[in-house]
């Protein structure tokens, strides 16, 4: 069965280059791969999707019809289309044989595809029907501050909970900003109360308390620093991709096969 990969990430993060490059990899590895593409909004993709939600809905249409804003209009595509997945998982049943790696890149807004029932259909959907890891980009150069890199982790901490999950953490930028800092961080707990403290904006106790319990989130995921932009890093992104597969087989599954 190939492993489905969902890319989340905050907007600008770098989750559509990402995808590109990854797609890259893969064609000159000879991996066969299967691109599916859930933002309507997007104007340009670098590359193109063997599925894509604009040839389904026309998001300007559908604002104009339900006489809806950009945000509205985005969730209320992204319904629609949710409504017909069950085309979308017949066409990759049929070629589950063939591909190793299916891989959906989400709307430019996070929260609509994490915070909307469509989004929790497709992930559900996906989960269900193979292996399946969340791939969070974060915008390394955009979190050094340790109150910003701790927001956008409880971000990533809140999505695997409601998922259940496995998430591969992926730094990228790294040709910009090393993640070596953050690696520090999630590793070393007395690192990260250091870089605190010396923060002008340092909540105090509070902060200290969610880093606990981050610190917990950390032990469970798998991360990795990478260039969407120079290819830094993506040999070793497909490896913890694997080791992340490993957990949905010995923790998601398990927990699918319970609720049964
Ligand atoms: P998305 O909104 O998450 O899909 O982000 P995009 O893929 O559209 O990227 C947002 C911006 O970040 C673009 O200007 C990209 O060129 C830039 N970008 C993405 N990945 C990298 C990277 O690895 N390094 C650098 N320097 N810039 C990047
Ligand atoms: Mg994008």
């Amino acid at each position: 069965k190939p492993t489905n990969l969902i890319i989340l990430g905050m907007a600008g993060s770098g989750k559509t280059t990402l995808l590109q490059r990854l797609r890259a990899h893969i064609y000159e590895n000879k991996i066969p791969g299967y691109i599916i593409n859930l933002d309507p909004a997007v104007a340009n993709l670098p590359y193109t999707p063997n599925i894509d939600i604009r040839d389904t809905v026309n998001y300007k249409e559908v604002m104009k019809q339900y006489n809806l804003g950009p945000n509205g209009g985005i969730v209320t595509s992204l319904n629609l289309f949710s409504t017909k997945f069950d085309k979308v998982l017949e066409i990759l049943e049929r070629r589950a044989n063939q591909l190793k790696y299916v891989i959906l890149d989400t709307p430019g807004q996070i929260e609509v595809f994490t915070w909307s029932a469509s989004g929790s259909i497709i992930t559900e959907l996906m989960a269900s029907s193979g292996p399946t890891v969340l791939v969070y980009v974060i915008d390394t150069p955009r979190t050094i501050e340790p109150t910003t890199f701790m927001s956008n982790m409880l971000y990533a901490c809140s999505i695997m909970y409601k998922s259940r999950l496995p998430m591969v953490i992926a730094f990228n930028k790294v040709d910009v900003t090393d993640h070596q800092f953050a690696e520090e961080w999630m590793t070393d707990f007395d690192s990260f109360q250091d870089a605190l403290t010396a923060d002008p904006t340092y909540m105090g106790s509070l902060t200290r308390s969610l880093s606990l319990v981050l610190e917990e989130f950390y032990s469970q995921l798998q991360s990795v620093g990478v260039s969407a932009v120079d290819g830094t890093g993506i040999d070793t992104f497909f490896e913890k991709v694997d080791l992340a597969v490993g957990d949905y087989y010995k923790y998601y599954k398990t927990d699918l096969e319970k609720m049964k």
